[in-house]
């Protein structure tokens, strides 16, 4: 083969640039060259670092500059507001590349089954982050009327939730929060947030930075009760043997013992109280029931049989998020993620030919962004040796002009990574002329304007 080598990357987060990356360095970018398209459902690049890392995050921006680099690199396109299956389904694609890779991680709460999960005032973690981040897809008010919030669950995501509830909406004014958002948390009422983890304070999710970031908001009283500070030989074996859960079982017991300060907005994190239901009236959330557990010896709980009601207005379920399931390929319901071996897509106990996935629709939604480079890595390993044992089928319309042709017939409004960079430029622009870094912009169709994406000249409009 004397043509580059075509690859199509379906999502155009940290994992499939990453992806995209893994190709350029390796040695086929020599020779025969690779040459990759990533089709981006959203306007805007980079997934859930715009749509899932809290504004006040903003050490993740040196992530982005590297990743922006690889963006940048003349062999990639970028074809943003194009959607799979609706814009470009997998035989197209397979028409026109010599390999896909699908890299479309994870949007959506896992779900939580527990009576009263479904009344009003009991929100999914995954959609309150969409809407603090600006996301298009997602209703531009936030009823933040509850003095007294639940969230459920102790990972990362449970912290970011928690804490931009308890934070003031001036101390998140100087980030990219867009105007709706910050007009949104200026409504916020909420006075207590408690976080609810059925286990104990080693076997918390938490990274111990992030723990320990709860504590510098000068709004923000972080409150540990001293009697869930508990542990058992399992407890003890994973404190030994995993230092980060060492570190936030510390930070724990330091915040336990302290005195309880005057900051206006209390963070409870209570551990050993497992949620069992949502108690609601006229169809609203009034209270959170738990039950006490205890530790088993081996790290595990089980339930004491005493129940606590908590008396919250609004429930935050932060226990995961899950995967789309993707038109044509296997799908694993449990764990959300589509079957695969080292990233190569596995349908009927077969390799799918050229068809591969990385990320968390790979590994499940599990890990930081840096994660998503040594999936990225593994993946783009099998991509290139089974092109080099000749089992990537021949693309019937290599020519890069093809795919251009084919969106444009089917009428699909696409944006380009030129476009993203004058929608990034146009971004920033808005937050100079406020002194900010940057304002979001949330609208699908104020996002391609300021794109600059071109309305389509006419032929099918995608998805009929
Ligand atoms: C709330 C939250 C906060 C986080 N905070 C941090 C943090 O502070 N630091 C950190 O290191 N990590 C953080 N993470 C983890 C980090 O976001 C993930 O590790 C990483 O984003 C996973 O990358 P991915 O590319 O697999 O998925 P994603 O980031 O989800 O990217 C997938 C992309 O695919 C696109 N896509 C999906 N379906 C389709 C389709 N059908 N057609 C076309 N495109 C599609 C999506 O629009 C998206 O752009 C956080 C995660 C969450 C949920």
């Amino acid at each position: 083969m004397t043509r580059p080598v075509r690859v199509a990357i379906v999502g155009a987060g940290p994992a499939g640039i990453y992806a995209a990356d893994a190709l350029l360095k390796s040695e086929v970018a020599q020779d025969p060259g690779v040459s990759i398209d990533l089709f981006e459902r959203m306007p805007a690049p980079f997934g859930l670092i715009r749509y899932g890392v809290a504004p006040d995050h903003p050490r993740i921006k040196g992530i982005v500059k590297a990743l922006h680099q690889v963006l940048d690199k003349p062999q990639i396109r970028l074809f943003g507001n194009v959607d799979y299956p609706n814009d470009i389904g997998l035989d197209d694609l397979r028409s026109f590349y010599d390999a896909v890779i699908f890299s479309t991680g994870a949007d959506a709460d896992r779900a939580l089954d527990i009576p009263g999960i479904d009344l009003e005032g009991s929100y999914g973690a995954a959609d309150f982050v969409a809407w603090y981040d600006g996301h298009p897809e997602v209703p531009r008010t936030w009823p933040l009327n509850a003095e007294k919030v639940a969230v459920l669950g102790v990972g990362n995501v449970a912290l970011d939730v928690a804490r931009i509830l308890a934070k003031t909406a001036d101390e998140l004014l100087p980030t990219e929060i867009p105007d709706n958002v910050y007009q949104g948390l200026k409504a916020n009422k909420a006075l207590e947030v408690h976080v609810f983890g059925r286990r104990g304070p080693a076997q918390a999710k938490f990274s111990p930075m992030e723990l320990r970031e709860l504590d510098h908001s000068p709004n923000i009283e972080v409150i540990v009760n001293p009697e869930d500070i508990d542990y058992d030989q399992g407890s003890i074996d994973t404190r030994r043997a995993n230092k980060q859960a060492n570190m936030v079982a510390s930070t724990l017991e330091n915040w336990a013992i302290r005195d309880v300060g005057d900051r206006p907005h209390k963070l409870f994190l209570h551990f050993f109280e497992s949620p069992v239901e949502v108690l609601g009236e006229m169809g609203e959330v009034v209270a959170l029931r738990t039950e006490r557990t205890e530790l088993d010896g081996t790290g595990n709980v089980r339930g004491t049989g005493t129940f606590t009601d908590w008396d919250v207005q609004s429930v935050y379920r932060a226990v995961g998020y899950y995967s789309e399931e993707l038109s044509k390929l296997p799908f694993d319901v449990g764990s959300g993620t589509v079957p695969h071996e080292a990233g190569r897509v596995i349908s009927g106990g077969e390799h799918m030919a050229s068809v591969y996935v990385t990320g968390w629709i790979k590994r499940g939604p599990i890990g930081l962004i840096g994660h998503t480079k040594g999936d990225a890595n593994e993946t783009v390993a099998c991509l290139l040796e089974d092109r080099a044992a000749g089992r990537l089928p021949a693309p019937e319309h290599p020519a890069p002009d093809a795919v251009v042709a084919f969106l444009e017939g089917r009428g699909v409004r696409y944006t380009t990574r030129e476009g993203w960079h004058r929608l990034d430029a146009h971004e920033q622009a808005l937050g100079a002329a406020r002194g900010r870094e940057r304002i979001k912009v949330v609208e699908r169709e104020a996002m391609l304007d300021a794109s600059g994406a071109p309305a389509p000249a006419g032929g099918t409009p995608a998805g009929s």
